[in-house]
């Protein structure tokens, strides 16, 4: 028998610099062994320094890829990134909400992106509401940076964004990436989890890799969404896709000066990376 893949649906942004968004998805998700099928949430125009526009594509085109896949595959994960605007996110909500009838553990996962690497929001207050209020109910994990985290609930601090967060019964994971500790050379990486009514805390502490690197929000939460595609439980695939980004981080590449591509393709499938852990 021929051998097949899970299929992870990933609906995202297309950078066309090719450093961030969609590419960034369809890359991590072939390199760790699943068939993506990549769905343009919005077009932007940029190039490796700087978006200049964001413009979402028609909700009825998106509505039927959306539905036409989901007549075809079965999905065995979720990836969302930029999703456009609140029209478009508010159309893929209802997908979910259809989605999840009948396959109700599918694991998703949102990176919620709220500015590109080039500096330029890609989304708005009334996007945010709607992931805020009928996206991250249906998600098994949110992946915010601090300000993602801030923009999104308007809380002062981490801990009271992942309190209000996690009690529609998702996951958060609050990513280091723009709170590094650069006299130890360090990123932390937050879990919070919510089980009757307490809430877990977890936390990596990770080596800093020297740069700037386009897009590794993208990859780091595709890659949690490959390996929950391939089973694994949620504290795994954070362990093992923290690997992936590691290694793909190590090997960037640069086009030119400024920000650093993750090789996220030739990365071999790794262990869980040798990260502190406390909880
Ligand atoms: N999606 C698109 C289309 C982008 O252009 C970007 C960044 O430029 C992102 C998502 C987020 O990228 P990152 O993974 O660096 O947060």
């Amino acid at each position: 028998m021929n051998q097949t893949l899970p299929v992870v649906l990933a609906i995202a942004g297309l950078d066309p610099s090719g450093g961030a968004g969609i590419q960034a998805d369809i890359q991590t998700l072939s390199a760790l062994n699943c068939h993506c099928t990549p769905v343009v949430s919005t077009l932007t125009v940029q190039d490796s320094g700087k978006l200049y526009q964001s413009q979402p594509v028609s909700p009825e085109t998106l509505e039927k890829q959306l539905l036409a896949l989901a007549a075809d595959f079965h999905f065995s994960a979720i990836k969302l990134g930029a999703l456009g605007n609140a029209e478009n996110a508010t159309l893929i909500a209802h997908f979910i909400q259809n989605l999840i009838k009948t396959t109700p553990s599918i694991p998703i996962t949102l990176d919620p992106v709220i500015r590109a690497s080039g500096g330029k929001e890609l989304s708005d207050r009334s996007l945010q509401a709607v992931l805020l209020n009928k996206i991250i109910p249906h998600c098994t994990l949110v992946t915010p940076n601090e300000p993602e985290l801030k923009a999104l609930t308007g809380c002062e601090t981490p801990k009271q964004a992942a309190h209000q967060l996690t009690a529609s019964g998702t996951s958060v994971l609050l990513t280091g990436g723009h709170s590094r500790n650069t006299t130890e050379q360090t990123l932390e990486n937050q879990l919070f989890s919510r089980a009757d009514q307490v809430i877990r805390q977890k936390s990596w502490t990770l080596k800093l890799v020297d740069g700037e690197f386009r897009g590794t929000g993208c990859t780091f939460s595709s890659a949690i969404a490959a390996y929950m595609a391939q089973g694994c439980k949620l504290e795994t695939a954070i362990e093992k896709s923290q690997a992936f980004v590691s290694f793909a981080v190590k090997n960037a590449y640069a086009l030119k000066s400024g920000q650093m591509i993750p090789q996220r393709l030739a990365t071999p499938t790794l262990a869980p990376a040798p990260a502190q852990t406390s909880t």
